[in-house]
């Protein structure tokens, strides 16, 4: 049976346009430059290139994991590679990056799961483009937290880590990742002192409304500043179906809610992705 439900109005990509955009476009076609914006095909990439944000992606791009929503390569990852730092950092003050959102791949098959990648590329991008500000959006490192550490060490404005999802579907939608631990990695990262931390989910993969409202209560528990909600888009006929097109007006209830609750910020619109107006989550 086919179970493709059709997507509503409100679910339209934005083309891309804009001065800033094709400048940013030329540039990563000529050095050829990795980005999450182009490899997803975001339908925000011509605001946040335009305001100067994109998100790279390091550690490779073969996942030791296999969550059901994303479109990341399964495998066995190639070994680390320690010039990526610094590639990064070069493509981000290439672009003239203001705002960078950083996230990898899980490396569940290395000692440290690439903790100390991750603290040398954030020391990299401040080396090479001091004026760019940082978001990490990191794995779970299975909740070890001298792994954790390394990263709050650096210093990067905001530290994020993604729900997803709402309890009762985390163990289908990310296979390998646990709810309570990952609220524990966010409430950890708080306790150890780090300033501004952020996580999202997406919504339409078979959730209840009521699940929705206990699982943004449960973030808010764990003392987070930040949280994007957005509607889950299928990358290929092979990942989880859409079960539902959350409306417009929904997503408003789950951001007031989000509100009353006390973030700092909420994002919670059909389009909204983790790293959308990423730059304005720095405050
Ligand atoms: Fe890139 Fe994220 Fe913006 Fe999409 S929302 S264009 S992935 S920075
Ligand atoms: Fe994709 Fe991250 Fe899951 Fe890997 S851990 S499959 S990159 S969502």
């Amino acid at each position: 049976t086919d179970t493709t439900i059709q997507k509503p109005k409100w679910i339209r990509v934005k083309l891309p346009t804009g001065k800033n955009y094709r400048e940013l476009r030329t540039l990563v076609d000529k050095y050829k430059l990795n980005t999450i914006c182009q490899s997803g095909s975001c339908p925000n990439m011509g605001e946040c290139w335009g305001e100067g944000t994109a998100t790279f992606m390091i550690l490779g791009n073969i996942c030791t994991r296999s969550c059901g929503f994303c479109g990341v390569k399964t495998g066995k990852p190639l070994d680390v590679n320690w010039d990526e730092p610094e590639k990064v950092a070069r493509s981000i003050k290439l672009m003239k990056i203001k705002h960078a959102v950083l996230t990898s791949v899980d490396r569940d098959d290395l000692k440290d799961m690439g903790s100390i990648l991750w603290a040398e590329t954030v020391h990299a991008v401040r080396r090479i483009s001091p004026g760019t500000t940082m978001e990490t959006l990191i794995p779970d490192f299975q909740g070890i937290t001298k792994h954790i550490d390394r990263l709050i060490e650096v210093h990067p404005e905001v530290i994020s880590h993604n729900m997803e999802t709402v309890k009762r579907l985390t163990r289908e939608v990310r296979i390998q990742a646990k709810y309570e631990r990952s609220l524990e990695v966010l409430s950890y990262l708080k306790e150890a002192g780090q300033k501004r931390t952020k996580t999202g989910l997406m919504l339409g993969l078979g959730e209840e409304n009521a699940e929705v409202f206990q699982t943004i209560e449960d973030i808010r528990n764990a003392n987070v500043d930040v949280i994007t909600i957005g509607q889950y888009l299928q990358p290929t006929k092979k990942h989880l179906p859409v079960k539902k097109f959350v409306t417009p007006e929904e997503f408003n209830e789950f951001g007031d809610f989000a509100r009353s609750l006390g973030f700092r910020h909420v994002e919670s619109s059909p389009l909204v992705r983790s790293s959308y107006h990423a730059e304005k989550h720095i405050h």
